[in-house]
């Protein structure tokens, strides 16, 4: 991208004159960015990977090597080669702009070399003491969302915000620079496990960050990066913490008390709530509150629906009575009708509260698509043991099965044996009909 105003001419100029890394920042980065490994066996002790030192000792899960001085991880792997790739940030100022600049590092260790470390810098960000930002950034292969996937041989650009940039190391190598105006708004040498870029430019732009940070809230402020929605929804009960002096610890669990107390229609600007002194203990007691309404609402929303389906069974009943007359008028000469195997019963249904209870034990439509008016249908039921597996529909007018089904309209595993049992005592049914 080519520059297309003033200030990012600018940029693109002091870009090109910041000084690579120092031999003291290259050191540095080497010893808090890259990997330190122990090989650990009981039989042999362990091996410093950083300079090939041996020594014997306890198994541990760290271990400081006696003659390099690395901290080291131990590992007990058969592993012989590691690779580790990571980012770290160089915090400078270059006339009136605050910079931080993002390396990628990769660390190589073999057991039995030297370790290697390759460090090139990603990107830079850029920042007025308004907050206006600009990306000066080496190209990235496309379709790629790896976070090392940068083009190295590309220059160093100005460039628009991508996947790549989303990385915000918050380990910063050498001696941070910073520009007045961040320090005015509260930042006084320690970024407090945040990342630098994220937290000047909230600090810049966001006077309530600006607040929470001079106040010490440092947890609050990084937890606020990644949870913006709950931030600013709970912001007036932030305050009132404020006000009280609270000091938010774990923000995690006090935005989830917050939730709690919120669901229960809690007063969140009362501060003997939000404020608690033993944080964890008042947020399971909420919690267990909150879970208890949750089952109570659960439960009534099940009387509920048991409720509905009572009422509707009365209605259906009122139905049935209704129209049970016409229904024995033209169905009762089937009723004494029985075809038997030695497993299943055939025969109709007998009474309009049949086609009830049937449609309700099938969930099917046998009853609320009334069934039992239809003239030219005579239904029956299978049943084995007393239990229907079937509802049959049988047409009186070409005298065939028109359809066979159990439970939620699927075919029933006895579907063959009933068939056959309907066609050998059609002419039965015949006989009835006329
Ligand atoms: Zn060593």
């Amino acid at each position: 991208m080519k520059p297309r105003n003033k200030l990012q001419r600018k940029i693109l100029k002091l870009s090109q004159g910041l000084s690579p890394l120092t031999e003291y920042q290259y050191k540095e980065a080497v010893r808090k960015v890259g990997l330190h490994i122990a090989k650990y066996s009981p039989k042999r002790g362990y091996e410093c990977l950083d300079c090939g030192h041996t020594w014997t000792g306890a198994e541990a899960k760290r271990a400081v090597c006696p003659h390099c001085a690395a901290k080291l991880e131990v590992d007990k792997t058969r592993k012989k080669n590691f690779c580790d790739k990571s980012y770290f940030a160089v915090v400078t100022k270059c006339q009136g702009f605050q910079v931080v600049r993002m390396f990628f590092m990769q660390t190589n260790l073999r057991q039995g070399s030297e370790p290697t470390y390759w460090i090139c810098e990603a990107f830079q960000r850029w920042l007025t003491p308004e907050g206006k930002t600009q990306i000066v950034s080496r190209a990235r292969h496309w379709l790629s969302h790896y976070c090392d996937c940068w083009n190295w041989g590309s220059d160093m650009e100005l460039r628009d915000e991508n996947a790549g940039h989303t990385v915000t190391p918050w380990k910063v190598v050498g001696q941070s620079s910073v520009i007045s105006e961040i320090r005015r708004n509260g930042y006084a040498g320690d970024f407090h496990h945040c990342s630098p870029y994220t937290l000047f430019k909230r600090l810049l732009t966001d006077n309530r960050i600006e607040t929470l940070w001079k106040v010490g809230q440092y947890k609050l402020v990084a937890y606020s990066f990644g949870n913006s929605y709950k931030f600013d929804k709970y912001w007036s009960s932030i305050k009132i913490a404020l006000r009280h002096k609270y000091q938010i610890k774990d923000p995690t669990i006090w935005f989830d008390l917050l939730d709690s107390l919120e669901y229960l229609n809690k007063d969140l600007r009362n501060p003997a709530l939000i404020c608690p002194a033993n944080l964890k203990a008042t947020h399971d007691e909420w919690m267990a509150k909150k879970e208890s309404k949750i089952q109570k609402e659960r439960e009534r929303q099940e009387r509920l629906r048991l409720q509905r389906i009572e009422e509707q069974y009365l209605e259906d009943l009122k139905q049935a009575q209704k129209d049970e007359d016409e229904y024995k008028n033209s169905k009762s000469k089937f009723f004494d009708l029985e075809f038997k195997d030695k497993e299943i019963i055939i025969k109709p249904l007998m009474s309009v509260k049949e086609f009830i209870e049937e449609g309700r034990q099938m969930h099917h439509c046998v009853f609320t698509n009334n069934y039992y008016k239809k003239q030219s249908a005579l239904i029956l039921h299978a049943l084995v043991e007393g239990v229907s597996i079937a509802t049959i529909e049988f047409s009186l007018e070409d005298f065939s099965v028109v359809q066979c089904r159990k439970a939620y309209n699927k075919k029933p595993e006895l579907y063959d044996r009933i068939m056959t049992l309907m066609k050998r005592n059609t002419p039965q049914i015949m006989s009835k009909a006329v």
